[in-house]
């Protein structure tokens, strides 16, 4: 077929729910027969996988759709897909004339012609890249996608309207992938991974996620869960996230003052979640914790904030991310009252921060001395337990440990959220 791309290069922006669609992508164009490459300038297709999640996303978007339009050779084709495609077709179509297709999720990503769709007017997502194929992964673990879409209406997020309601996918499905993939972590993601299962209450039902996460971990020696939606941590769910021997628990919390969360309509409070934090901590004192939370939000008072700093120095969480609130067209936050100055923002964004970080490097400096059990990603950079893939800390390891395999090593010391280690029988320093 002359005239047809034949190699491909992608770029993938925001979360590990874009890098699983990305590797699906990948996965579609080589079985197509096209190639990878790692050079843009040598690419017949730049594929873009955009994230529209705030703002600051949206202009690194933008930002490295040029930055490639200028490094891809004139006789290529650039094709932006992805969160941002898909909410801001139309708009990015017009804006951008340099690209050649605008593609939403599931669309064929190898232009044939010079042709450019919106697809912002396509309300919901009629298919989507959930079970198409992926390439083995090329490093010890792998994210895998349980459902796309979401059903609650969280006053910030403007993912329900673009990403659809939530879809879950068949437990073979997943566990086909899981098998396919052959690596030794799986980080199971979705919009909201507990609620797996809830869409298909014939089938699958609410709770289903305890089983899945059974069958999943019966399968591979470490599995990770990320963003739990508080309510939805049940006694059977952290019995089974325990029973994988990866106590790691990501919370999305968002906010801890009670009337903020109404106002953002999401369930909880920071009293209950230190309760439930209390629970796995009585159930397994060396359960990993991560959260994020939102500042900014409109109406958060000073009170507000300084109850959000109360429960951080309280629930003495592993790892925390905060993010400025940022306002979202066709949101319920977006016209809400009570906006707090950007500069105030900052203020609390930077004491929050700093608060963090000083409990972070406190908690990876009680564990120099110990012996603990890291998976080596490659040489030289490993993780325990305690740390997700690609968003917390790493463990630096004699690069002579054998990258894919477990291997015990000595803790000799810390530095903020990363830690060094050595051979066991190696001195700390
Ligand atoms: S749970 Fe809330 S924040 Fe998360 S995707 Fe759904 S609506 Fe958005």
């Amino acid at each position: 077929m002359t005239g047809q791309p034949k190699r491909f290069y992608v770029e993938t922006l925001g979360c590990p729910k874009n890098q699983v669609d990305s590797e699906k992508l990948i996965g579609t164009m080589l079985a197509d027969g096209l190639t990878a490459t790692d050079d843009a300038s040598e690419a017949d297709v730049v594929v873009v996988n955009t994230c529209a999640f705030i703002e600051d996303a949206r202009r690194e978007s933008i930002d490295t759709i040029l930055a490639l339009d200028e490094k891809r050779a004139e006789s290529s084709r650039l094709v932006v897909t992805g969160c941002m495609a898909e909410r801001y077709g139309d708009e990015l179509a017009s804006a951008l004339p340099e690209v050649d297709l605008v593609a939403g999720f599931g669309v064929p990503v190898v232009p044939v012609g010079r042709t450019t769709i919106p697809v912002s007017s396509t309300p919901i997502p009629t298919f989507d890249l959930l079970n198409l194929p992926r390439p083995k992964s090329s490093v010890p673990w792998a994210y895998v996608k349980i459902a796309e879409g979401c059903d609650r209406s969280c006053g910030f997020c403007a993912i329900p309207s673009f990403r659809g309601p939530q879809r879950s996918r068949d437990v073979d499905a997943i566990l086909a992938e899981v098998d396919q993939l052959q690596v030794t972590e799986i980080v199971l993601v979705a919009q909201d991974l507990a609620s797996y299962g809830k869409d298909r209450p014939d089938e699958l039902g609410a709770g289903s996620i305890v089983d899945l996460v059974s069958k999943v971990s019966a399968r591979v020696p470490w599995t990770r869960l990320l963003y739990l939606y508080p309510s939805d941590l049940s006694d059977e769910l952290i019995d089974a996230i325990l029973a994988t021997g990866v106590p790691y628990f990501d919370l999305s919390l968002q906010h801890v003052s009670k009337p903020l969360l109404r106002r953002m309509r999401r369930w909880g409070d920071g009293e209950r979640f230190l309760q439930r934090i209390a629970d796995i901590r009585r159930r397994e004192p060396g359960a990993t914790f991560r959260s994020n939370f939102i500042v900014g939000y409109p109406g958060e008072t000073e009170a507000d904030h300084d109850q959000l700093l109360d429960f951080v120095s309280e629930a003495d969480l592993d790892w925390c991310g905060f993010f400025a609130y940022s306002p979202e067209e066709g949101t319920y936050a977006y016209d809400l009252d009570g906006a707090v100055a950007p500069e105030l923002v900052r203020q609390r964004l930077a004491e929050l921060t700093e608060m963090q970080d000083a409990i972070t490097a406190r908690r990876r400096d009680l564990l120099i001395g110990s012996t603990i059990e890291v998976l080596v990603d490659q040489p030289g950079v490993a993780r325990s337990r305690r740390e997700a893939p690609e968003i917390d800390g790493i463990v630096e390891v004699p690069s002579d440990l054998a990258v894919g395999e477990f291997h015990e090593v000595l803790v000799t010391s810390a530095l903020g959220p990363d830690l060094m280690a050595d051979h066991v029988g190696a001195g700390v320093d």
